[in-house]
């Protein structure tokens, strides 16, 4: 029995989605960039793809951007943004929050080391919420982006941007979203919230590895990170990744597709397995119960050590995570976990299911936990 519970860490390729990308693996092998018959081929699912994009997320074809993922989406983003205010002279400081995935908090930690920013970073509140009074405290005269994640990859704990976003607008202050994780899982409003800036990850969707996408709003100017052939509005160089970026289009029209129903089936599921989990004693919720991605379970453990516990779970069959997976092999304690004060004495696991998850998955992992936690606690925890 093998049970995959770690869809926030990446998903399976959807069969609908690799059906697409087959011929763009195959005979429609051209450049999107060449003039000639293969060229235009491919050219043509590039685009087929940005509309798919586009309309998943209510914005223009223009402003979506094909990249190699929510990493260098994030980092464009930033930094692009960012290097074109100060260019502009409109000012060098930035603000952030400190639950951001790395591929955010280092690179304003590296613009404000090397590059002459200066970075506010905002803690969230115990419950893995950032208070939007105080983000919007830590803006000054001089701040040129704000960057925060539309919903936080461990604890799955959905930021207020609805509030941050229009305010922020008010100020003409851009403004950055990891939607990596919220996007099909929780509402995203490009325009009704003011984002200038917006990172998916096609993975994270069931669709293809190494491709993201980078919306940026046609207003808001930003310098590319990469130099080279020009394409992508000379934003992103490179050339176009045909099949990554026909997958990526349409796991985002099956995304935006059935969301709706996919919600309510993910939130069905992950309280299915909360509740059985929380019935073990001595296991509690991190991050809020409400302000929440519908997929998300994220446990404290007393009396077990979170690397022994994931490990026993391994061995029953069940995969889960004891933290954020981009930054595997890490053995030090999470940043997320870190900033909301959970306690270092226990096994922070995290659940999180997906398109593919059935109720007989959830029930399988939650009887393995029972069994492992009990196994672990009997032996002294597993702790080294
Ligand atoms: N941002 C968030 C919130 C993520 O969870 C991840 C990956 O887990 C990334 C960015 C990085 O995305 P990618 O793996 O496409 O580089």
């Amino acid at each position: 029995m093998t049970v995959y519970l770690d869809h926030a860490a990446t998903t399976p390729l959807d069969p609908g989605v690799l059906a697409a990308m087959r011929p763009y693996l195959e005979a429609e092998f051209g450049n999107p960039s060449s003039l000639h018959a293969f060229g235009r081929a491919a050219r043509q699912g590039v685009e087929a793809a940005r509309e798919q994009v586009a309309d998943a997320l209510d914005v223009a074809p223009l402003e979506v951007l094909f990249t190699s993922g929510g990493t260098e989406s994030d980092n464009q983003a930033v930094k692009g943004i960012a290097w074109a205010a100060r260019d502009a002279g409109r000012g060098r400081h930035l603000v952030t929050t400190a639950i951001e995935h790395h591929a955010v908090l280092d690179s304003c930690r590296w613009l404000a080391g090397s590059a002459g920013f200066e970075l506010s970073v905002v803690p969230p509140q115990p419950d893995g919420v950032v208070d939007p009074e105080r983000l919007l405290a830590a803006v000054r005269a001089d701040t040129v982006l704000v960057s925060v994640m539309a919903a936080n990859n461990e604890l799955g704990t959905v930021q207020p941007l609805g509030v941050v976003g229009p305010a922020l607008r008010e100020r003409g202050v851009a403004l950055h979203t990891d939607a990596v994780q919220a996007f099909g899982r929780a509402p995203l409003d490009v325009d009704g919230w003011g984002i200038g800036a917006l990172a998916l990850s096609a993975h994270k969707f069931n669709g293809p590895k190494g491709v993201g996408v980078l919306v940026l709003r046609r207003e808001l100017p930003a310098v590319p990170v990469l130099h080279g052939g020009g394409q992508e509005r000379g934003l992103r160089s490179g050339t176009f990744n045909a099949a990554g970026i026909v997958g990526c289009g349409a796991a985002a029209a099956l995304t935006a597709e059935t969301m709706a129903t996919q919600i309510p089936r993910l939130r069905a599921l992950r309280d299915r397995l909360l509740g059985a989990l929380l019935g073990v004693g001595g296991v509690t919720l991190n991050g809020s119960a409400t302000a929440r991605l519908p997929h998300n379970a994220n446990v404290a453990v007393r009396g077990c050590d979170g690397e022994a516990l994931l490990l026993a779970l391994d061995a029953a069959g069940v995969a889960a995570s004891t933290g954020s997976a981009c930054q595997s092999g890490a053995a030090e304690p999470s940043h997320v976990l870190a900033a909301v004060g959970a306690p270092a004495d226990r096994a922070h696991l995290r659940f999180t299911c997906g398109r593919t998850t059935t109720e007989h998955d959830v029930d399988a992992a939650a009887a393995a936990f029972t069994d492992c936690v009990k196994r672990l606690r009997d032996a002294g925890g597993g702790f080294l």
